[in-house]
């Protein structure tokens, strides 16, 4: 399994791209697909229209607006450049298929794509794609939203991802034992936010679930001033990656 961070910032970042993971297993997986994560998926060298799974964490800008100039250069690929691709099945929290339903009756074009689409809300529950495992458990981020984070697990290897999440048992449940968990650290612990982790919080998670390493991602331009990683590891004592974009490692 490899994971490679296609963002690690929010929504305005000046040298970050928004949330967005693509993990490699016998599939090839994107986590959320915000603003600027799709510059840096092609700078991977992974071809696009081969993408068969995209898992939604929730629907905030910083997670998702990538998607819709994804979708639009597919349908072009398929339309008017002779290409082919394989069905795409987009995954996500509680109110996916309204929020898609919705938003591809009103961008133009976007319910005669030529190929198969497919819309999965999940909760809760562990399904496969292939030989890849992918447990979605609700974690608690903003009131009246219903967010995931995603557990992937194959070959042996688990891997966490907190989506956006303060610190609740679920994410801790969520995380726990896996080789790898990249959390929520948008904040420093001096500048916590009632709504995300803050430094401290991602090293807390991650010795209560005893993760072997811990990896610090979704910055706001105000805690690359800060150092996260000694915050962290004020709780925690396995290894600590400062998340940046196109990161890649292997499990
Ligand atoms: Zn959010
Ligand atoms: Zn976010």
């Amino acid at each position: 399994m490899r994971l490679t961070i296609l963002g690690s910032g929010t929504n305005i970042h000046p040298a970050r791209a928004a949330s967005g993971y693509l993990v490699r297993t016998d599939q090839t997986i994107l986590l959320d697909f915000g603003p600027r994560t799709l510059s840096n998926l092609l700078k991977t060298g992974v071809n696009r229209h081969r993408i068969t799974h995209i898992l939604f964490s929730h629907y905030h800008a910083d997670h998702f607006s990538d998607f819709i100039t994804y979708f639009f250069d597919a349908m072009i690929f398929t339309k008017y450049q002779g290409g082919t691709r394989p069905p795409l099945t987009v995954i996500g929290p509680r109110g996916t298929k309204k929020f898609f339903r919705a938003l591809f009756a009103t961008l133009p074009g976007f319910t005669h794509a030529p190929f198969a689409v497919h819309f999965k809300e999940v909760a809760d529950r562990a399904f496969t794609i292939g030989k890849t495992t992918v447990i979605p458990r609700t974690v608690t981020h903003t009131e009246n939203l219903h967010c995931l984070g995603y557990r992937i697990e194959y070959g042996g290897k688990a891997l966490a991802y907190s989506g956006d999440s303060q610190y609740c048992d679920s994410l801790v449940r969520l995380c726990g034992d896996t080789d790898l968990a990249v959390l929520d650290c948008s904040f420093p612990a001096s500048r916590p936010s009632p709504v995300h982790l803050h430094a401290g919080q991602c090293g807390q998670v991650a010795r209560e679930a005893g993760v072997g390493q811990l990896v610090l991602s979704h910055f706001y331009p105000i805690t690359d001033r800060y150092n996260v990683r000694e915050q962290a590891g004020e709780a925690f004592d396995g290894t600590i990656v400062v998340g940046r974009d196109l990161m890649s490692i292997k499990l």
